[in-house]
Order: structure tokens, then C-alpha cells, then sequence
């Protein structure tokens, strides 16, 4: 689904537009002209849904050399070993969650909880992945003619990375699931969610001045996007906290 030039949403469940299936996150396409990059992965049910996606957007498979994730729960991450075999992506994730990646479950992933929870089936499985990109904050990667910039954006979970990209004048952030529509955010009850990294977190994103917010569920905006980080800080600022959506 085209959101932008060169922006696609390929990947979409049941908290979204249902695109793919139903347990993954949004899965945005950036397409750089030389090459494209995938940010996030889905849950790795059916991988195939979100192949067909990219090629019926037009772009050809083999233009995608790169995943960003944005952090490690499973409806972001557990497709990323099956795209990586698919179509031979060099993964790139926060430097804290290569180990969890590597096994398919622990810190930063939370499979457990979320299984014991209901949130995922009880076979729901986590292929391991192996990271080839570790990434820190202020790191930059290009995709053809872009350029994202690393925000470390820990809170939600650890291990949290949200990427930022200006082309033409347009500031565009893939936030994963730091803030949603609307300024709501996502708190859980697992060891890695972190309140005041979440409050730091989001006063730096109510700093970034964003057009373009793709969040990883829920609705995105294509303009005026900050509305939606500032409407969290305006919450921490009346000693609040944004309301949650779980
Ligand atoms: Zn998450």
C-alpha cells in the first residue's frame, strides 16, 4: 500500500489494516531508488502475504538488501530470520538484543509473558536470527538515495530503536512502538519495560520537529505528524502519564 513516494506499507495486522497476517506489526518498505529496506519484520507467520505485498507495490524483490528493526517483541521481529533466508537481507538491530535474537526469546523479547498472556498462541515460534548490523544511537544508514539516523528510544522495551529520515524537506520517523496515534503508548508488565526511559524517551521525540509519523500499529499520519508526540509530552508535562493502550 503506497503511503508516500517510495514509502510503502507491505505488512499489517489485526492492530492495523490488516494487510498480512494478523499477529504483525506494520511493515514499512522504504524504497531508495538502488535499493529498499524493510522496518520491522511481522511475526513470521506468513511471510508470504508480505512478499506479495512488495510486489504488487512494484518493487522487485531483489532491490531489498536491508532490515531495520525497531526492537525485539515477536510481532515485530519473528518474521526476521524467514525475510533474511527469503531474500537475503543483512539485519540490522539494537546492539543490546543481538543475544535475544540469537536464541529467539529473552531480554528485550518477552516471548514468555506475552504467550502466558494470550497475546500469542502457545506453538507460536520465534526462529532465532542472527544480527549482521549492530546499532547505536547516532548511527546512520543509507538505502539508496536516504539516509535514517538511529534514535535509541528505550521504554517500551529494551533494546528500542526508532529511525529518523529527511528527504526533500520531509522529516519522517519509524517510531515502532514508542508512541502511537494520538500521543497513547504502550506499557506493559514484563521485566524490560521501563517507565522512566519511556518519559525520557518520549520528551526527545516531542523534540523532532516530525512530518511523517509511522508508528508500529494503529493509524500513521502522512502530515503533521508531531501532533502525536507532543499530545504524549503534554501528558508528562500535567505530571501525567500518556494513556495506555494495553
Ligand atoms: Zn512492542
Amino acid at each position: 500500500m503506497k503511503l508516500r513516494e517510495g514509502l510503502y506499507l507491505v505488512g499489517s495486522g489485526s492492530w492495523g489494516f490488516d494487510l498480512s497476517d494478523e499477529l504483525d506489526c506494520h511493515v514499512y518498505l522504504l524504497d531508495g531508488g538502488s535499493e529498499a529496506a524493510l522496518v520491522d519484520a511481522g511475526g513470521g507467520r506468513n511471510m508470504d502475504l508480505i512478499l506479495r505485498n512488495i510486489e504488487q507495490d512494484g518493487v522487485p524483490l531483489d532491490r531489498v538488501r536491508t532490515l531495520l528493526l525497531t526492537h525485539g517483541h515477536a510481532d515485530h521481529a519473528a518474521g526476521a530470520a524467514g525475510l533474511k533466508e527469503a531474500l537475503g537481507l543483512r539485519v540490522f538491530a539494537a546492539q543490546e538484543l543481538v543475544e535475544s535474537l540469537a536464541v529467539g526469546d529473552g531480554w528485550g523479547i518477552s516471548l514468555g509473558p506475552a504467550k502466558a498472556a494470550g497475546l500469542y498462541p502457545a506453538d507460536f515460534t520465534f526462529r532465532p536470527c542472527a544480527v549482521d548490523v549492530e546499532l547505536k544511537d547516532g548511527h546512520t544508514i543509507p538505502v539508496g538515495d536516504c539516509t535514517l539516523t538511529v534514535i535509541e528510544t528505550p521504554g517500551h522495551s529494551a533494546g528500542h530503536l526508532s529511525y529518523l529520515m529527511e528527504k526533500d524537506g520531509i522529516r519522517y520517523l519509524f517510531g515502532g512502538d514508542a508512541v502511537f496515534f494520538g500521543g497513547r503508548i504502550v506499557l506493559q508488565n514484563i521485566p524490560d519495560c521501563d517507565l522512566q526511559a519511556y518519559l525520557r524517551t518520549i520528551k526527545r521525540l516531542s523534540e523532532l520537529a516530525v512530518d511523517v509519523f509511522l508508528p508500529g500499529h494503529l493509524c500513521f499520519s502522512l502530515r503533521d505528524g508531531q501532533r502525536h508526540l507532543n499530545a504524549a509530552m503534554e501528558a508528562l508535562t500535567r505530571l501525567g502519564v500518556p494513556p495506555n493502550l494495553t
